[in-house]
């Protein structure tokens, strides 16, 4: 690595040393080799073009989809004294005037777009005559239609990246790609050659946690309660969702926010503003509250329902600490949630092979809610990872106290069931058969005949049928793909059935993760062992807040929630101290160096 990037990596954004993963695409960049970077959120995927463009002669240009990305970025950097700017339709003549001046006499060294500026000719004439020594594309996943943010104008980046006089080194950043999203990003921007780039997708600061429950009302006031001086966000499917679990919470005197598709551009802002700024602690919103959010501290992501898919979740769930600090990732499930999903997917996809895609991904989801095994395992080699280690003792199936049964005798009776059925019958067939259920359809099919009918009569329905969904997700039965599911049984059924094999299940248990009055801590603590420390934390926080509030910018553009926990636990006394600290680099240390060192030691001094 060039001295001299990590030189700056120091100086600019206060860290000692770049994260593994970024060393390959800084490296790529400062070589002159374009490359495309596949890295989960809060991996750290803007310092890797960022450090190279400000060591680099000349421009970077970084095309993003969003406005409010753009102006979050370009604080923040402006926050390091790093000469960026952007440059959209926001900007008034005059101020675009001042910023190509800027541009022309090298002052700036990163300037932020959306692609959709590259529809004007006069506009690209004039970015051929800068000095452009880099291109990074941003969410590059927008280039592509198999995406699920897909922008037009992305497309038309790789054909002005051919008009330029000098081919500048290009690289491209996403969190999402599959193998189709790749190629495209790949054909797309002219990158079939450009080194690539995959980090792992897991989130080890993310604790992953499942809530079976039918009072999901109640279990997220509670959370949002135990969670108060937190920021958070709750997902909810339906817009009516988001308005009735909002007005819930206000209520109860929680300072929340709303976002969903239906309210207008002003109130969106407004209220995504708030959030940023902290000005409310809680969003409710739809799937619509996404990209934009560039905050790095939401502490926890609650899901009101679940997901249609395992990609959808991930992606909404991890907007959970992008600042690398503990957050907490809850999804709340209902069996109801089941039966919509597959009812929409029904109505809105034709085609009848996407709809079998959807099923599939929708089963898979339902699989992750009823794993009794890590579940963090079970996300990773979803998307495709090879897990070599069995539990990661931070979701909820590693820590909950489960105890395990034995559920021999009631596999073997569900298995007998849908093999003596012939392997022709759904869920409730066969959870009504075991229950022996006397309807006109077993009657009929003389089902109520079969040895099988009635051997869990004193079980519910509804408790076989989660016995069923349990035995699905950990691989005794497999459920076919359709609108109506049938069961079968796997190779691992049949030796139980045969005698060669016990079922010994984890229990599901509800958990109600920093409940009660030890929730009340700030969940960043949890974890760490001195929890006397969260005093000076909240103390820090708010004094971060007032200066915020002053500066006009959201609190984590200050310091982020990591750079607090180490000043927390550190407790520097001198400048010297507090510029050791990661994420503290020259321009903030004199910027608010003296004025932390003064809040530390006015705690400090009340405590003692
Ligand atoms: P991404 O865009 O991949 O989601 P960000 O660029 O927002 O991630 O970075 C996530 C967090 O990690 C930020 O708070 C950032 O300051 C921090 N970070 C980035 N690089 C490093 C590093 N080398 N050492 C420590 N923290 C880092």
């Amino acid at each position: 690595m060039r001295q001299e990037a990590i030189q700056i990596l120091k100086t600019y954004f206060g860290y000692p040393s770049f994260r593994a993963a970024q060393e390959a695409p800084v490296t790529s960049l400062l070589e002159g080799q374009d490359c495309l970077a596949i890295m989960p959120t809060g991996a750290g995927k803007s310092i890797c073009f960022q450090v190279p463009a400000m060591v680099k002669e000349g421009l970077t240009l970084v095309f993003s989809p969003l406005i409010s990305l753009m102006q979050d970025q370009v604080d923040g950097l402006r926050e390091q004294q790093v000469p960026a700017a952007f440059i959209n339709s926001t900007l008034t003549r005059e101020a675009f005037n001042r910023c190509m001046y800027d541009i022309r006499r090298g002052h700036t060294k990163l300037v932020y777009l959306a692609p959709e500026r590259l529809g004007s000719d006069t506009f690209c004439q004039i970015l051929r005559t800068l000095p452009i020594s880099q291109v990074i594309v941003d969410e590059a996943h927008c280039v592509s239609q198999w995406g699920h943010d897909f922008r037009p104008a992305y497309r038309a980046i790789g054909a002005f990246l051919k008009t330029l006089p000098q081919r500048p080194v290009v690289g491209a950043f996403t969190a999402t790609a599959t193998k189709e999203v790749e190629m495209d990003i790949k054909t797309s921007l002219g990158l079939e050659t450009a080194n690539v780039y995959v980090t792992g997708f897991d989130r080890p600061n993310l604790s992953f946690h499942v809530v079976h429950t039918n009072q999901r009302m109640n279990y997220i006031l509670d959370y949002v309660t135990c969670h108060d001086r937190e920021s958070g966000i709750i997902y909810c499917s339906t817009r009516k969702d988001v308005e009735q679990v909002y007005e819930s919470l206000v209520k109860q005197g929680i300072s929340a926010g709303y976002y969903h598709g239906g309210l207008s551009d002003e109130v969106r802002k407004e209220q995504q503003d708030k959030y940023a700024y902290e000005k409310i602690q809680v969003m409710v919103a739809t799937n619509a509250f996404g990209m934009g959010i560039d905050k790095s501290n939401v502490r926890y992501v609650l899901h009101y329902q679940m997901p249609r898919n395992m990609e959808s979740y991930y992606q909404e769930a991890g907007r959970a600490g992008r600042d690398g600090a503990p957050a907490e990732c809850v999804l709340l499930y209902s069996g109801r949630d089941v039966m919509i999903h597959r009812y929409l997917i029904d109505q809105s996809i034709q085609d009848t092979q996407r709809q079998h895609i959807e099923l599939k991904r929708l089963q898979a989801m339902i699989d992750y809610c009823f794993s009794s095994t890590c579940l963090r395992k079970y996300m990773l080699q979803y998307f495709g990872e090879q897990v070599v280690w069995n539990r990661c003792d931070n979701c909820s199936s590693c820590r909950s106290k489960h105890s395990t049964k034995n559920l021999t005798t009631e596999a073997k009776a569900i298995f007998h069931a849908i093999v003596a059925t012939e392997e022709r019958f759904g869920a409730t067939m066969i959870a009504n058969i075991v229950c022996g259920v006397r309807n006109d359809r077993i009657r009929r099919a003389g089902f109520d005949r079969l040895p099988a009918f009635g051997t869990l009569r004193t079980m519910d329905s509804k408790d076989v049928m989660a016995l069923i969904r349990q035995f699905i997700a950990s691989g005794y039965i497999r459920s076919s793909v359709g609108k109506y599911p049938i069961l079968s049984v796997t190779a691992a059924a049949e030796d139980v059935l045969c005698g060669h094999r016990e079922v010994e299940e984890v229990q599901q248990q509800v958990t109600a993760p920093l409940q009660g009055k030890n929730g009340r801590m700030s969940s960043i603590y949890y974890g760490q062992k001195k929890r006397s420390s969260a005093g000076l934390f909240e103390h820090l926080r708010r004094f971060r807040q007032q200066l915020a509030q002053q500066a006009g910018i959201p609190p984590y553009l200050i310091f982020p929630d990591t750079v607090l926990i180490d000043v927390t636990a550190k407790k520097p006394t001198t400048l010297a101290e507090f510029f050791a600290i990661k994420g503290v680099g020259e321009a903030k240390l004199k910027k608010y160096g003296t004025l932390f060192l003064q809040a530390i030691s006015e705690y400090t001094n009340k405590q003692s």
